[in-house]
């Protein structure tokens, strides 16, 4: 489809989306891949783990994941076992970049997680005027939360604080006051929400007073407009399930079970000219191998219902494979989609990280002539033809043959010739995957 051809849906607004890391850790193989089950945990990757700022004309910042606690720790003892084996490395957390960045702590309105793992969790105290939004089936998660449960994985929300649980099917969101014991929640459905302006008494804000501006230099304080009850939008492209967050078309969060109760993915919209989404896929799966088509299938030892996630993927990879998706209702709503997963460790080096913006980059990856055709089959070649160092070394001889006997004309003679030089290629092509893979 030719970029003059896609519109827009559902108005005209546009967000800017910033990368940050939110730390790295260990991530064995076998936590993948299905082909990688039998390997052991030491075969695996550093990876980061992304989080999302997203900044919204109107409604202000958004928070898309929290990444590592600071120093990977600070977390339920209930995760130990697991945090011995992931070995959660964090010197600096999402907080501490934000704020090195400029952006004050409590001018961000929302925060919005994909699910409730150790590696996305971060300190939400530290946000103190944030709403927290999670997807409906997380809700469950915190009928004994710790430290009421001392096994439970996760702590009970800050006192205080807004909790909205999303429902994909009216009502649309159930909302939470976390109260003091002795208060009485009070649950809306639907209605704008205003989280008030400062964290209420007994709330664990970690921000220190004497660091609160009464005017930060760089936003406002969460005294930000209540925002509309999200809009049900389904289906959104394969899924078929989806809200429109603030019901004008810039932020989509996408119901994506499998992985973990409650796993959701942002679709934030960064250009309108030409039409461009950044899918903010979190953990559907955590390898881009897993969403190219045709390539690994995602590992049964880490997702709550494999069957259900490997339908999820299976939407992802439908996406990575038009590259597009169709938003909104009306005919022609179609953009451009980036996929960043929340792992994509290739991603920290692609991408522009915090405080550069995501959107010019998102743009052009998006309309790269031919990309989603051209990416899967180079890789897909590359790996067929990687060979051991002998053939390409035959390869190569060949190569250099050929432009021997053919020295006024070494571009390349027919067929046969640039067939050997994609050959070459390829094995170079290879030996970079796998030494940024080890
Ligand atoms: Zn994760």
């Amino acid at each position: 489809m030719a970029a003059q051809e896609a519109t827009s849906a559902g108005g005209d607004t546009v967000v800017t989306v910033q990368a940050l890391v939110g730390g790295h850790f260990w991530l064995p193989d076998r936590e993948v891949f299905q082909d990688s089950v039998h390997l052991p945990a030491e075969t695996g990757s550093q990876v980061p783990t992304f989080s999302f700022l997203i900044t919204h004309p109107v409604h202000g910042k958004l928070l898309f994941d929290l990444g590592l606690r600071k120093h990977g720790k600070g977390y339920p003892p209930a995760w130990d076992e697991t945090l011995a084996e992931f070995k959660p490395e964090c010197e600096e957390d999402v907080a501490d970049v934000l704020q090195k960045g400029g952006v004050e702590l409590d001018t961000i309105n929302f925060l919005v997680y994909s699910h409730l793992h150790f590696d996305h969790v971060g300190d939400p105290t530290l946000f103190p005027s944030a709403e927290i939004i999670l997807g409906k089936d997380a809700e469950s998660l915190f009928e004994k939360p710790y430290p009421h449960d001392p096994e439970s994985l996760f702590q009970e929300w800050p006192e205080g604080r807004t909790i909205t649980y999303l429902q994909y099917t009216v009502p649309q969101a159930s909302v939470k006051e976390e109260s003091l014991p002795e208060q009485e929640e009070s649950t809306e459905t639907n209605g704008p929400i205003d989280t008030g302006s400062s964290p209420k008494p007994g709330g664990k804000a970690a921000v220190p007073p004497d660091d609160k501006k009464e005017v930060p230099e760089n936003g406002t304080k969460a005294t930000h407009l209540a925002r509309p009850p999200p809009q049900q939008i389904s289906p959104l492209g394969p899924f078929p399930h989806a809200l429109d967050l603030f019901a004008d078309g810039s932020i989509y969060v996408i119901d994506t079970p499998g992985h973990f109760p409650g796993h959701l993915c942002l679709l934030a919209r960064v250009s309108t000219s030409p039409a461009t989404y950044i899918l903010l896929a979190g953990d559907c799966c955590h390898n881009r191998l897993c969403y190219t088509p045709g390539e690994r299938l995602i590992s049964q030892e880490n997702y709550e219902d494999i069957e259900v996630a490997r339908d999820t993927v299976a939407k992802l990879v439908n996406c990575a494979r038009e590259g597009e998706l169709k938003v909104g209702k009306e005919e022609g709503g179609i953009g451009k989609v980036v996929v960043i997963l929340a792992h994509e460790k290739e991603r920290e080096e692609e991408m522009p990280l915090f405080p550069k913006e995501l959107n010019s980059w998102a743009v052009e990856e998006a309309w790269k002539e031919a990309k989603e055709e051209i990416t899967p089959l180079r890789q897909k070649r590359a790996r067929e033809e990687e060979v051991d160092e002998e053939d390409a070394d035959r390869t190569i001889k060949r190569k250099l043959e050929a432009t021997i006997e053919n020295p006024s004309d070494g571009k390349g003679h027919g067929t046969k010739t640039k067939r050997e030089e994609d050959e070459a290629d390829g094995v170079a092509a290879g030996a970079a995957k796998k030494q940024r893979t080890q």
